[in-house]
């Protein structure tokens, strides 16, 4: 099944919330990835040219199927060009070039789930370079996986096919050209993928240039 839209919830996981210095979340905060920039099964990222500060951030994908309910999960990485995301935050402008740039959502093979309750207590793990960088355990979400789940079934015209990204735990941090990266959900999947820099450049723009920086620009 393709992947459509992708349903993305950011300080969902208390220790992740403390190492951004962001404030615990009343709501769950939801933002979109475009459908088109998950790769499946592929064991390459490939970080286009002009980032310079891509993190890794682990986290269980929710798939809907046909019904609107949780049929599969898989191990899939929300990857966030940090430094983007930072100056967006500072202007109070949307993230959606740090989080969702060519190739910024590698997603595992699927394993399947019967109900989302089987999601409620995953370990979930991150190595670079076989390091240990990311670890935690599902029950700790700040907002549960039934909850999201009921959550954007109310609020967003979701559709089978789409994916719900869980939240990240604690312990992200930059991928490197060459870094070798294996996620996990435990006893479920595990997908290793190899971090590949991009040289080429697709489109006009060598690099990412912050025009408005000082313009005062409200977008
Ligand atoms: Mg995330």
């Amino acid at each position: 099944m393709t992947i459509r839209n992708i349903w993305a919830v950011g300080r969902n996981y208390r220790d992740h919330v403390s190492e951004m210095n962001a404030p615990t979340p009343s709501v769950p905060v939801v933002f979109l990835k475009a459908g088109s920039s998950a790769t499946v099964f592929s064991n390459e990222i490939v970080l286009p040219h002009w980032t310079e500060e891509v993190h890794h951030e682990v986290e269980l994908a929710l798939k809907l199927g046909p019904s609107l309910q949780v049929i599969e999960g898989a191990v899939a990485l929300d990857l966030t060009e940090r430094k983007l995301q930072a100056e967006a935050k500072k202007r109070g402008g949307p993230w959606t070039l740090a989080k969702s740039f060519d190739g910024a959502c590698p997603v595992s093979a699927s394993f399947t789930l019967r109900h989302v309750s089987e999601a409620a207590d995953f370990r979930i793990r991150l190595w670079v370079n076989d390091e240990l960088r990311q670890e935690g355990r599902t029950r700790d979400m700040i907002f549960n996986c039934q909850y999201l789940l009921e959550y954007v079934q109310t609020y967003f015209p979701i559709c089978a096919g789409d994916l719900i990204l869980t939240g990240t735990p604690a312990g992200v941090g930059p991928l490197r050209d060459g870094d070798r990266v294996k996620a996990e959900i435990e006893g479920q999947i595990t997908h290793i993928w190899k971090v590949i820099k991009a040289t080429n450049t697709r489109g006009g723009f060598a690099a990412h240039a912050d025009k408005d920086e000082d313009s005062g620009d409200e977008h």
